[in-house]
């Protein structure tokens, strides 16, 4: 579960990205996170991995409140919280396999469970035969995948990404909504950030609408609600 309670981020330079957000996710929910650009979409987001650190209020997750959260227990808290990005953020010097081994490897899992689990969780996004390949030379929804792949080797119990298919095309963003959808179905909480107009309101679910540092819709079986 996490939960917001009255939280506002004024950035060091002065621009207010949050005011009084107020917000409760149930465990396994799949929420999508709309609104326009500058909205606060990313800092709300963030604020749960802890990337950034409200400035009044406080965030649960799980238990943990993130207020008092030590800086060594950072790394802790994120491993239940996989996070995925937009432009996917591989290494791109490692395989596929060492790039989702990687969050393994520092906790220090003995090499078979490591072999184990990475072709577990390749097999999950369907990308077991290019476990050897370097990131470019896949396509970008293979690179997604192997992103989520990435993302979901601890079992987290939260999966955030940050517009993930928005370097994607259409269909290939249909495929990455799949694979994070059966990824929901095995009760892993999803909250992902879009502009992605067609799948919001194809795929119903929670809608949180922000607009100016504000939620000024929450649905639970919404719609995107914006032109573009
Ligand atoms: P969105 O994801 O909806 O586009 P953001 O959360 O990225 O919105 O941005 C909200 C506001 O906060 C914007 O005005 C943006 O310019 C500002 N902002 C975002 N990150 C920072 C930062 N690191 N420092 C200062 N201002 C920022
Ligand atoms: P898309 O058209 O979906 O962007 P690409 O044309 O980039 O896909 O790639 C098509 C297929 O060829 C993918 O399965 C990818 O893994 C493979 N591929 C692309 N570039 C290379 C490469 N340099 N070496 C090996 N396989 C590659």
């Amino acid at each position: 579960m996490i939960e917001m309670n009255n939280v506002t981020k004024t950035y060091k330079n002065g621009v207010n990205a949050l005011n009084n957000i107020d917000i409760l996710i149930e465990k396994g929910e799949f929420v999508y996170v709309v609104g326009p650009s500058g909205a606060g979409k990313s800092t709300f987001i963030k604020m749960i991995y802890r990337e950034e650190k409200p400035s009044d209020g406080s965030i649960t997750i799980h238990g943990t409140d993130l207020t008092t959260l030590k800086e060594k227990d950072v790394p802790h808290l994120r491993r239940k919280i996989g996070v995925v990005f937009q432009d996917f953020k591989l290494l791109p010097r490692l395989s596929v396999f060492e790039n989702v081994a990687f969050a393994l490897e520092v906790i220090e899992e003995s090499r078979d469970v490591i072999r184990k689990r990475v072709m577990e969780v390749l097999d999950i996004v369907k990308l077991k035969n290019k476990a050897r390949f370097l990131p470019d030379e896949l396509s970008g929804g293979e690179q997604q995948r192997v992103s989520i792949a990435r993302a979901i080797v601890n079992y987290p119990r939260v999966v955030i990404a940050d517009e993930p298919t928005g370097n994607l095309d259409p269909d290939t963003s249909w495929e990455i909504m799949e694979i994070l959808e059966n990824i929901n179905r095995n009760g892993t909480t999803i909250l992902m950030a879009t502009h992605n107009r067609e799948i919001v309101n194809a795929i119903k679910k929670r809608v949180i609408a922000i607009e100016a540092g504000r939620i000024v819709r929450d649905e639970t079986r919404g719609t995107y609600g914006y032109e573009k």
